[in-house]
């Protein structure tokens, strides 16, 4: 019997017009995911950069599974007394603040030699890379975001690489999206694969 992703239009329908990802497009034939992977080779449809996923996901109706949870107010003073202990013990956060007197470079036991910070490459994106004018966020395209926060702030697209000073890597998105963005990304570096995205 002919397979269905063995089929260019209906392959292009599923996975361009209606957006689906290659896993879900899987589930659905009961098929591999590298198989559609290979369909999607051989009918050069191109697959969707990690980015492009984000955002169909969005456009599919992703809702962030941290919307609207809070943690209790228990939880809250374990965590805020956690972090305050974390500082005590020298801890510089890699955004912001200046490195006590006796935790300087090599004293620092977060010293990254001679590994550039962040704040550093931030300045040097946010020069060469204006915000979007329309004020859209790059991940979830709406100008407002789930808290009705406006604010853009730059994001580094891709963790899987090192910080770079390619403009071309960094997108404008809300902070709540860039969080989000951020986990997922740091949960897919841990794993090293991007398998549910693409
Ligand atoms: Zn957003």
């Amino acid at each position: 019997m002919e397979k269905l992703y063995q089929d260019r239009d209906w392959l292009y329908n599923q996975y361009i017009t209606l957006g689906k990802s290659a896993s879900e497009i899987a589930e659905e034939c009961e098929c591999s995911k590298q198989t559609i992977l290979s369909w999607l080779i051989k009918f050069g449809i191109e697959r969707r950069s990690l980015n492009e996923a984000w955002k169909q996901k969005y456009k599919n109706g992703y809702i962030n599974p941290f919307k609207d949870k809070h943690h209790t107010p228990e939880s809250r003073k374990l965590i805020s007394e956690t972090r305050k202990q974390k500082f005590e013990n020298g801890y510089i956060h890699p955004m912001c603040g200046n490195p006590r007197e006796d935790m300087k470079n090599d004293k620092n036991p977060n010293w990254k030699g001679d590994e550039a910070g962040v704040i550093p490459i931030h300045n040097y994106i946010r020069i060469r890379k204006s915000k979007p004018e329309d004020g859209k966020c790059e991940l979830c395209s709406k100008v407002m975001d789930e808290k009705e926060k406006t604010e853009l702030e730059l994001s580094f697209l891709d963790h899987i690489k090192k910080y770079t000073r390619n403009p071309e890597d960094y997108q404008y998105a809300h902070h709540s999206c860039h969080l989000h963005y951020d986990k997922e990304q740091r949960f897919l570096k841990r794993n090293k694969t991007y398998s549910n995205l693409n």
